[in-house]
């Protein structure tokens, strides 16, 4: 079974538990799944990276978040088709994809 750490504190597994965010990487603005621990501290580092660069902060959407997080998941399953969390976690987040927004 293949895990994933968070990169931020290389401690937890996001294998079936990520949560995006973003980081400010050269002025450019990339994905990154970070855990549960890390969210809001990795949030607001790239709120303060984007004001400090000049660049307006938008929170990302719920519905952008899920799309990246379901990638994810599908990336995972690919990698270990048989982890039951990551399947669990892929269908949950399809679930909530699945209904309109109001
Ligand atoms: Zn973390």
């Amino acid at each position: 079974m293949r895990i994933t750490r968070c990169p931020r504190c290389r401690a937890e597994d996001l294998t079936a538990d990520a949560h995006p965010t973003r980081l400010l990487q050269n002025g450019e603005v990339a994905p990154v799944f970070v855990c549960r621990n890390c969210f809001r501290a990795a949030e607001l580092e790239f709120r303060i990276a984007c004001e400090a660069n000049g660049i307006s902060y938008r929170p990302l959407g719920i519905r952008d978040s899920l799309r990246l997080l379901r990638d994810f998941y599908r990336q995972r399953l690919a990698d270990s088709p048989d982890d039951a969390r990551v399947s669990v976690a892929l269908a949950d987040i399809e679930r909530r994809l699945a209904i309109a927004p109001v």
